[in-house]
């Protein structure tokens, strides 16, 4: 007798939840993404303590079916990859199937969710991967998904936690970030009742950064846009009196997806050369378009990290727009190793 065997579903999910839910902050960007990725114009995020206690998510998206939405919740469960080959073509920001079982796995979580205008919606509440709850109940189009007491079950994970204020700041960033990456999408965040941001949807990347970094700041970046047969840029960068001594003070999107990448921050930082202070980031969101064959997202369990299959000509691409933006020396041309 063997004694190699499958681990049950629940188990399971409890492992992949190690991986995937590190904090609340975690919790919201996967929350964030599907309501993104579920076509919604208006996101609104609520967490009261850190989002320890709650985290609140409602999207005007494209909701779940009310036959799906048990389904969803099961693990490698997912609507926007079916074949291998569409894992080299990934256009959403979920692909894993694996948020909402992990999420589920260690908090109490809520979800009213409706696919039509008809207001004809379903429920499902699930503590711990044991659904407690499940039936019709009327809604506007879209998902409503409420997380609470995040790590119940895991006192090992809950003790890890830090202050609310720390949580918070976790919070706000993943918000922020995915505002930055989406102004087309009005966002509205609060925390124990007070609202810290609110975006328009109107499209406007400026307006987003006002509302972020404050007005001066806004009006202190120039915009990046420049071309080439493999990729494309667009963004805000500030001049050099805007600068940050952290590198969060840059965000970097590729096809939409907020990631960390020194493959884009190390020629940014070139670009600037000697008008950066030692140690000081420009504040900048830079927004780059690749064929999705191009880019490898399926590398790091928070999808945080990607892999770029012709690194070097992008960063002389990223390299040469942000020079050409500030207006300093001449265009790189593609192809060039300059660093
Ligand atoms: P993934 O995003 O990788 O597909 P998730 O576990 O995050 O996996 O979600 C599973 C599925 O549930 C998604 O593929 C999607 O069909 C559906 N879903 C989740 N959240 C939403 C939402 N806010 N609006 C519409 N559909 C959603
Ligand atoms: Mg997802």
């Amino acid at each position: 007798m063997g004694v190699i065997r499958l681990l049950d579903e629940h188990l399971a999910n409890q492992i992949a939840a190690g991986e995937v839910v590190e904090r609340p902050a975690s919790v919201l960007k996967e929350l964030i993404e599907n309501a993104v990725d579920a076509g919604a114009t208006t996101i609104d995020v609520t967490a009261e303590d850190g989002g320890l206690s709650s985290l609140r998510i409602v999207d005007n998206g494209s909701g779940i079916q009310p036959d799906d939405l048990r389904t969803a919740f099961q693990r490698h469960a997912t609507s926007k990859i079916a074949t291998g080959k569409d894992l080299f073509q990934i256009v959403t920001l979920g692909f894993r199937g694996e948020a909402l079982p992990s999420i589920a796995a260690v908090a109490k979580v809520r979800c009213i969710s409706a696919s039509d205008t008809g207001g004809l919606g379903r429920l499902i509440e699930i503590e711990g991967g044991q659904i407690k709850r499940e039936e019709d109940a009327g809604a506007p189009r879209g998902t409503d998904m409420t997380v609470k007491e995040l790590f119940y079950n895991t006192p090992a994970r809950l003790k890890y936690m830090r202050t609310v204020q720390t949580e918070l700041g976790h919070l706000s960033d993943v918000v922020y970030r995915q505002a930055l990456s989406r102004p087309d999408i009005a966002f509205t965040f609060a925390h124990n009742g007070t609202t810290l941001l609110r975006t328009q949807g109107n499209g406007d990347l400026r307006q987003v950064v006002a509302a972020i970094y404050g007005t001066a700041a806004a009006k202190a970046m120039i915009e990046v846009s420049a071309e080439h047969p493999d990729y494309a840029i667009e963004g805000l960068t500030a001049l050099p009196v805007e600068t940050r001594s952290n590198r969060n003070a840059v965000t970097v999107l590729v096809n939409g997806r907020y990631v960390r990448s020194p493959a884009v921050v190390q020629p940014l930082l070139q670009a600037y050369h000697t008008l950066l202070p030692i140690n000081r980031y420009p504040l900048s969101v830079l927004s780059l378009r690749m064929h999705p064959s191009l880019v490898d997202v399926n590398v790091h369990p928070a999808k945080l990290e990607v892999r770029f299959s012709k690194e070097t000509e992008l960063r002389a691409f990223v390299e040469g727009a942000v020079r050409k933006a500030l207006g300093g020396q001449a265009y790189i041309p593609s192809g060039s190793a300059v660093r």
